[in-house]
């Protein structure tokens, strides 16, 4: 799945939330959020990002991995 990382906190564009054809990006409190398991990986989104906050999750570089964690504690998943 795709994860949102640090370019989003307090920016939320939307952009991504625009063109995700699954509907699978939530709004958190200071950043979006892309649900784990509702997201086909299509891709879409990333290039979408004016931030450059959207990676494929085993892409992701090391410094932003947290947000894997970050990610599944917003969705509540183990
Ligand atoms: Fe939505 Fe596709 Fe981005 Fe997943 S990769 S969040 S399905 S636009």
């Amino acid at each position: 799945a795709y994860v949102i990382t640090t370019g989003c906190i307090d920016v939320k564009d939307g952009a991504c939330v625009q063109c995700c054809p699954v509907d699978c990006i939530y709004t958190g409190g200071r950043t979006l959020y892309i649900h784990p398991d509702e997201c086909i990986d299509c891709g879409v989104c990333e290039p979408a990002c004016p931030t450059q906050a959207i990676y494929e999750d085993h892409r992701l570089p090391a410094p932003l991995r947290p947000f894997l964690a970050i990610n599944r504690e917003f969705f509540g998943a183990q």
